[in-house]
């Protein structure tokens, strides 16, 4: 069966939940407008934790199609941790995504490899698929050791999930140097390290399950070079920050397909 592409708008830090009611709206009369058909591209949104009942009641509510999901997810179920959300919670609001071991986590919160681990496995476990990201700095890519690099961050990310799990996770390859910089890997950078990801599925379960799962592509994807890395053979779909809070950009990004 072929994998249905998936665009990923992670908000980040932006948007009250006000301001995310207004994008969502937005979002889905411009998707409305060009005929967007769900079947063919799935689009995601992630908004920060404070938005997401009112995401979740926009979209459930006046039945819109789009999907939602979360930035981040507690390593733990409940209890003593001040300022975490638990998979369990999240699963209760609906969402049906989480990403887990964004750069941006991994940097500032120092998050490594096996606490992405835990947190792909309690998102499973709950229910929602974990978006687990991946990718190298600047100095891995020149040093040119990213292949094995990328590859060890999905062994160790994909530890203990059986092959029926593994078949609900999507994995976004992110070069770090491309977040936010506006420096796009070029399609056969990208393709190179989603097929060495896709390579690393196949090698812990399957090539069933290797074909059953989504490799996306993240950094400065823009609707002017979407089409050139979605033509990639191994790129499944996009996890897009900064163009995701332009309404018009990503709608453009979204409906590709
Ligand atoms: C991201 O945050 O995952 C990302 C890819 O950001 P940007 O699209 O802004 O580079």
């Amino acid at each position: 069966m072929p994998r249905t592409p998936l665009m990923a708008g992670n908000w980040k830090m932006n948007l009250n939940h006000v301001e995310a009611v207004g994008l969502v709206q937005k979002l889905a009369w411009t998707l409305e407008d060009k005929k967007y058909d769900p079947a063919r591209c799935e689009v995601v949104v992630l908004p920060p934790f404070t938005d997401l009942r009112s995401v979740q009641t926009l979209i459930d509510g006046d039945r819109l199609k789009l999907v939602y999901g979360a930035q981040d997810v507690s390593a733990n179920d409940a209890g003593q941790y001040t300022g975490e959300i638990s998979a369990a919670m999240l699963a209760k609001l609906g969402c049906r995504y989480v990403t887990v071991g964004h750069s941006e986590r991994r940097f500032y919160h120092h998050e490594d490899d096996a606490l992405v681990n835990i947190k792909a496995r309690k998102a499973i476990a709950a229910g929602i698929a974990p978006i687990i990201c991946v990718g190298e700095g600047r100095d891995v890519r020149q040093s040119g050791d990213h292949v094995a690099y990328v590859e060890a961050q999905v062994h160790a990310a994909l530890a203990d999930i059986t092959a029926e799990q593994a078949a609900s996770v999507v994995i976004a390859y992110e070069p770090v140097w491309a977040i936010g910089t506006g420096e796009v890997a070029s399609p056969e950078n990208a393709q190179e390290v989603c097929s060495a990801v896709r390579g690393v599925v196949a090698e812990l379960y399957s090539d069933a399950v290797a074909d059953t799962v989504r490799v996306l592509y993240g950094g400065s994807v823009k609707a002017d070079n979407v089409a050139a890395t979605m033509a990639q053979p191994d790129v499944d779909g996009c996890l897009v920050g900064g163009s995701s809070l332009k309404v018009d950009e990503f709608s453009a990004i979204a409906r590709f397909y």
